[in-house]
């Protein structure tokens, strides 16, 4: 029969290699970087100094007994800590709110999932708004559950859904306009994220052309990229999504329903993901075009 300390054995080196191979992956479904941190440095704390006892201290049978998994279990949480604490991101000094705003359930995934992922590790709060369901592009129910997953996913605070016509957008421009509005009474955005005008479909058009009426006053509004973005998008903003690039392509696979389009699979969305990165000069990044900007609020993020 196989013991039981060799089960722990071996569930405590799956458990580090899954944090060290699956890295802001594994910490998303945990949801919390900076729990999960803590857990484990208790726990390997705990479990080190517990073995160290043993050794010098008159420990019974059974504890001695366990002294390799006391060892290796205490070295694994120490090794999660530390992963964590790679992928978690330094906390922010100043939270800031954060509105992102897109025409179909999968448009924030795929334009900024990176972005908001690693706002959200950073303290910021980042609420979500959707104007349509994407009926003509799939099941309704399906993508809007899709859109919710992804959002929990990501750990955005909220998220809105609006059932405005799929493909029709433009018609819906006046009602766009007061639900971004009431959006933005709502929350106090310091920044908006929302689609850009260099976008070859109308209803990222329709949403970019809403935000900016709506937001007329707002100081501070960036427009992604999405893979339908025409050759014009010229983007001067980037933001680094190194440690994010794995989590930006799971959050983009939990919209099942979308699979089979060509722009949802990895290697599209890591390939994006890179060519912005060499025109930052970093690894990985996702671009921006800013409308307006004011400088004191990217130093903040
Ligand atoms: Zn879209």
């Amino acid at each position: 029969m196989v013991s039981i300390y060799v089960l722990l054995i071996v569930f405590l080196i799956t458990f580090v290699v899954a944090a060290a191979l699956g890295r802001s992956w594994f910490h998303r479904r945990l949801r919390r970087p900076e729990l999960l941190r803590r857990i484990c440095l208790v726990a390997g704390s705990t479990l080190l100094v517990a073995n160290l006892a043993s050794v010098f201290l008159e420990a019974p049978e059974l504890w001695r007994t366990a002294d390799l998994t006391l060892t290796l279990g205490g070295l694994a949480s120490l090794g999660v800590a530390l992963t964590a604490l790679r992928t978690g991101g330094a906390p922010a000094r100043q939270p800031r709110r954060v509105l992102a705003i897109g025409a179909h359930p999968d448009d924030l995934e795929l334009a900024c999932g990176g972005t908001l992922a690693k706002f959200v590790d950073s303290g910021h709060e980042v609420q979500g708004l959707v104007m349509s369901d994407g009926t003509r592009g799939g099941d309704p129910l399906e993508r809007s559950l899709d859109a919710q997953r992804g959002a929990a996913f990501m750990g955005l605070t909220g998220m809105t859904h609006y059932n405005f016509t799929d493909t029709d957008l433009f018609r819906h421009s006046q009602e766009m306009v007061g639900v971004i509005e009431a959006a933005i009474a709502r929350y106090n955005p310091d920044i908006i994220l929302t689609h850009s005008n260099h976008d070859q479909h109308q209803d990222h058009q329709a949403v970019h052309m809403a935000t900016l009426r709506a937001a007329r006053q707002h100081h501070s509004i960036l427009c992604y990229e999405s893979p339908s973005a025409t050759r014009d998008f010229s983007p001067s903003v980037f933001i680094d999504i190194d440690d994010y690039l794995d989590a930006k392509v799971q959050a983009v696979r939990m919209h099942s329903d979308q699979r089979a389009k060509p722009y949802m699979t990895p290697e599209r969305v890591r390939g994006i993901a890179s060519f912005r990165g060499g025109q930052a000069r970093r690894r990985v990044a996702e671009a921006y075009e800013p409308v307006r900007l004011l400088s004191t609020e990217m130093e903040k993020l």
